[in-house]
């Protein structure tokens, strides 16, 4: 039995010097048997059991105990001495204490398949900020094998080592964390690039891989975004759309595609900030090639089923007409019947040949011309839809600034329409009285048209489908006031894409739509005269 006020041993400094040197180990399990192994080898214990708790909780991950036990049977000792038993006591009271004959000391629980008679103990927590992170216990089978010195010199190691064991605990954490980011990463479908606030590529997914044309993400990580736009066409929008500097925006959704692939992606990117600095960005990228070429089909089939429906409209008119001039009684009731019959074949008539008017345009080449002066267009415009406001009291504002517009390549029949469209749309859904306000202005790169109404305004949730082809916004007010086709702006979307430009909309239900696009500007910096 050892003196109670003894003096540290050399051998006991080594092991307090030990104690501390875990601080750089970083796997739990090790860091675990280490401590296990240190502070029975202090005081001569034959067994040590190892918890870690967690508030009021075991973590089962990592619990040793003095004997080979089955998941259930660790589960049953486990609580069993949590609840009535000396670690529990340990625990709560956040301090170490020793038993000197567990025979004298109702702490102790002894269990039947003991393979140890134990008859002394002590049990030391870890604590961290106060809280214990850990506990041991020690056992020896003579009665007050341990003293009081003992007591001390296991605290100190505890001390010493529990920010080890939380170092490695918050490194375990944060690599199971780092491991299930990965499998979520990797299970994804969507390509994912992060990029650090310099574009250059700081990590991927594996869907990422042939895109980038690399096979491993360490291949492709350090290289600026613009290097990717050697390997496919799919960086060029993107590369674009940064140079174009929409920082201010959180997030920025647009279609593009990968001709070298044959593949359509909707390509989302969003800003990666924290506490207002500019970390990078991220970008996802997710294949909608399927739904285009559905959306491809379903053109390609309303053409033909419009060509095929053109004859046999024409010979119920025809009929219809026929069966008017055969029924000489001008009151007889057939002619309401007839006239019925003809009005609907009408408007089936416009409808087929807006469906071939839209079509014929988009499947024609542009004509482009050369120097296309958008700021005559935009006054031609206002001009020639004017009329069209007055009908309806409508107060047709503008406000532009084109005084010095460079010329563009374009088609001047065709933007000169998506104009018209924007603005009759803007005067067909806003009430009489209402105001329609037209901007057309441009900066270094680009020439914006703008065209703002006072009138119903578009529910938030129709609004990312109002620029598909048939698409009408389903409420009452929109159905039952005006007649349409859902064709104009898919039509103006389609003419400003093929002109490299994109279109936008904000609106607000009640308060009025603002329908805008750009188109870009050549390059009007000088050429260089060598
Ligand atoms: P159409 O006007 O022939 O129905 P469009 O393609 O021009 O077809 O427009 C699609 C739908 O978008 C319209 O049916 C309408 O519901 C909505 N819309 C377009 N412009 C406006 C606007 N300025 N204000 C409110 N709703 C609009």
């Amino acid at each position: 039995m050892e003196a109670e006020k003894r003096q540290p041993s050399f051998d006991d400094l080594d092991l307090v010097a030990e104690a501390s040197q875990l601080l750089t180990v970083v796997d739990l399990d090790n860091v675990l048997h280490k401590v296990i192994s240190l502070v029975s080898r202090a005081v001569g214990a034959q067994k040590t059991s190892l918890f870690l708790h967690d508030g009021s909780q075991i973590d089962w991950n990592h619990i040793f105990t003095m004997r080979e036990l089955s998941p259930d049977q660790s589960i049953k000792v486990v609580s069993r001495v949590m609840e009535d038993g000396f670690v529990g006591w340990v625990v709560r009271n956040k301090k170490g204490d020793i038993i000197g004959d567990t025979e004298q000391d109702d702490r102790w629980i002894v269990f039947p398949d003991d393979p140890i008679k134990t008859r002394s103990a002590m049990c030391v927590p870890f604590l961290t900020d106060g809280n214990v992170i850990a506990s041991a216990t020690l056992i020896h089978e003579s009665p007050y094998h341990f003293q009081p010195y003992h007591l001390r010199l296991v605290e100190i190691i505890a001390n010493q080592t529990s920010i080890a064991i939380r170092n490695a605990q918050l490194f375990n954490h944060l690599r199971e964390q780092r491991r299930q980011l990965r499998a979520v990463l990797q299970s994804m479908r969507d390509v994912l690039l992060v990029l650090d606030k310099d574009r250059k590529l700081v990590m991927t997914n594996d869907a990422a891989l042939p895109l980038l044309g690399v096979s491993a993400q360490g291949e492709a990580v350090g290289l600026p975004i613009e290097h990717f736009m050697m390997v496919d066409d799919i960086f060029e929008p993107i590369v674009e759309m940064f140079k174009s500097g929409l920082s201010d925006t959180q997030r920025w959704s647009f279609d593009a595609r990968s001709e070298r692939r044959q593949t359509d992606y909707k390509v989302r990117i969003s800003l990666w900030d924290a506490d207002d600095e500019l970390l990078g960005y991220v970008i996802v990228m997710h294949d909608t090639t399927q739904l285009h070429d559905l959306s491809r089909f379903k053109d390609e089939m309303l053409r033909v089923a419009s060509h095929d429906l053109r004859s046999p409209l024409a010979l119920v008119a025809g009929y219809a007409d026929m069966a008017s001039m055969d029924t000489p009684d001008k009151d007889a009731p057939i002619h309401d019947h007839i006239n019925t019959i003809k009005q609907q074949v009408e408007h089936m008539s416009n409808l087929v040949d807006d469906i071939l008017r839209v079509e014929r345009i988009r499947t024609s080449p542009l004509e482009l011309h050369e120097r296309t002066d958008v700021s005559s267009l935009v006054k031609l415009v206002l001009v020639n839809l004017r009329p069209l406001a007055a009908s309806k009291h409508i107060t047709l504002d503008n406000q532009i600034e084109l005084d010095g517009v460079p010329r563009i390549v374009a088609d001047p029949v065709l933007i000169r329409q998506s104009m018209e469209n924007l603005i009759s749309n803007a005067v067909k859904y806003t009430e009489e009285n209402g105001r329609v306000m037209v901007e057309a202005y441009y900066d270094d790169n680009r020439f914006y048209f703008v065209v703002e109404d006072s009138g119903m305004g578009i529910p938030e949730e129709h609004q990312p489908y109002v620029f598909e082809s048939f698409y009408r916004v389903n409420s009452r007010e929109h159905k039952n006031k005006v007649k349409g086709s859902g064709l104009g702006l898919s039509l103006v979307k389609n003419v400003i894409r093929r002109h490299n430009g994109e279109v936008w909309l904000k609106s607000d239900v009640g308060v009025g739509s603002r329908f805008g696009f750009w188109l870009p500007l050549p390059d009007t910096t000088p050429a260089d005269t060598e």
